[in-house]
């Protein structure tokens, strides 16, 4: 049996088809601003959001990065959700390499940040303070969509007090396909955005930091500054193209798995929180740690947390589901006997 792997949707593998897109792509140096393949992936996802201009990074860490390094100068400081993973995961890395103080606000439960809170974390203009420059907003939330009158509230508010707002759109098209809208819908509320390809969407690396080409020029600037200009990238591009075209629709089929998964965990008398897309929160407290080794020998693969995260994404398939539910009764049927 092969290992149903849930810690993360990061863990699939290329497909065929899309290796034989990688094979195929015309490449040249991109740092010359010379691979083809490179430049239409830019234009395309800028286009399809409603940019002007965007720009190709390894990783979604690098993409907020440069967008809060472009936003941000020295001793400014950007607004973020305590959970938030440009603030939590990723190093520490506004404020090491950007000099920029991170303002981490608590979040409401459906992802949000409450703009009353925002607004009594922004500093006055006064040279005791940094300068509160840009909201940075996530979205999907620990797989939870954010509202559409948020961001349209959060825009409004953002234009008057001066902040800048850019989203954290590593899962941008889980959240368009749950609400059934173009992203385009979501896209319009923000002055940036960070998109990854590597998560649901099935490529191997990348991301894409969109723009308008003042900010983009910037951004391409600090990238190369943090070593992340590269070379015949179309290899990595023509994936990230293909997955654009072929691996958007899908994502229905990860939200209806995890949805399913959820429901079928509930009835079993787990702790679920409702699932909006693809993520499934269990309260597993200190049961977690048993549960992950009880679930390993099974070929079931999970990240210990006691808010326990199971993720479903295009290596997940239908058959999985009743497997994975099964290994849970019995480690329940196990819990109770013990
Ligand atoms: C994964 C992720 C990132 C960072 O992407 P990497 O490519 O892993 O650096 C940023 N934000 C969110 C919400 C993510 O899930």
């Amino acid at each position: 049996m092969s290992d149903i792997d849930l810690r993360s949707d990061t863990v699939t593998q290329p497909s065929a088809e899309m290796r034989e897109a990688m094979f195929r792509a015309e490449t040249g140096d991109d740092v010359y601003g010379e691979d083809p393949t490179v430049s239409r992936l830019e234009r395309q996802l800028a286009g399809d959001l409603g940019f002007s201009a965007a720009l190709f990074v390894p990783s979604g860490t690098m993409s907020n990065l440069l967008a809060l390094m472009a936003h941000c100068e020295r001793g400014d400081e950007y607004i973020v959700g305590q959970q938030a993973h440009t603030y939590k995961y990723e190093g520490g890395g506004a404020a090491v390499l950007g000099s920029i103080q991170p303002q981490p606000i608590e979040m409401e439960a459906d992802g949000t940040l409450d703009l009353r809170r925002i607004e009594a974390a922004i500093k006055p203009d006064n040279f005791h303070f940094a300068r509160s420059r840009l909201l940075a907003l996530e979205n999907t939330m620990h797989g939870k969509v954010l509202p559409l009158d948020y961001l349209a509230a959060a825009r409004d508010f953002t234009r008057q007090r001066d902040l800048a707002l850019h989203l954290d759109g590593a899962r941008l098209f889980n959240a368009a396909v749950k609400l059934g809208c173009d992203a385009r819908e979501i896209t319009r509320h923000f002055d940036t955005v960070s998109v990854c390809l590597s998560k649901g969407l099935g490529a191997p690396v990348g991301s894409v930091l969109c723009g308008d080409d003042a900010f983009i020029a910037r951004a391409r600037r600090l990238r190369k500054m943090v070593g992340g200009g590269m070379r015949q990238a179309g290899v990595l591009a023509a994936a990230g193209l293909y997955a654009l075209e072929h691996n958007i629709d899908r994502l229905a089929d990860d939200h209806r798995r995890a949805e399913w998964l959820g429901n079928e965990l509930a009835a079993l008398g787990f702790a679920v929180e409702p699932v909006q897309t693809n993520m499934v929160y269990v309260e597993m407290g200190t049961h977690a740690t048993a549960l992950t080794a009880f679930c390993a020998q099974r070929g079931i693969r999970l990240t210990p947390a006691a808010r326990l995260r199971l993720v479903t994404h295009m290596d997940v398939h239908d058959e999985h589901v009743p497997q994975v539910v099964s290994a849970f009764a019995e480690f329940a049927e196990n819990m109770g006997r013990n």
